[in-house]
């Protein structure tokens, strides 16, 4: 997994006014409430990135 769909995602998977996920009544005409389980997924992975990065840059 590359980092460009894992931005997609969180490009488009925002909660709404009414607290539901936007990305998902776009995408799949699904009312999930945010954040939904690709918003989750996608956040994790940020941070494992994240946390990698830092972990390598240590001596
Ligand atoms: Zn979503």
């Amino acid at each position: 997994m590359t980092e460009l769909p894992v931005q997609q995602i969180m490009s488009v998977h925002l909660p709404g006014v009414d607290g539901l996920c936007v990305g998902c009544r776009w995408w799949w005409a699904r009312l999930v409430p945010y954040p939904c389980y690709q918003a989750e997924w996608a956040t994790r992975w940020r941070a494992r990135v994240a946390t990698r990065r830092f972990l390598d840059g240590l001596p």
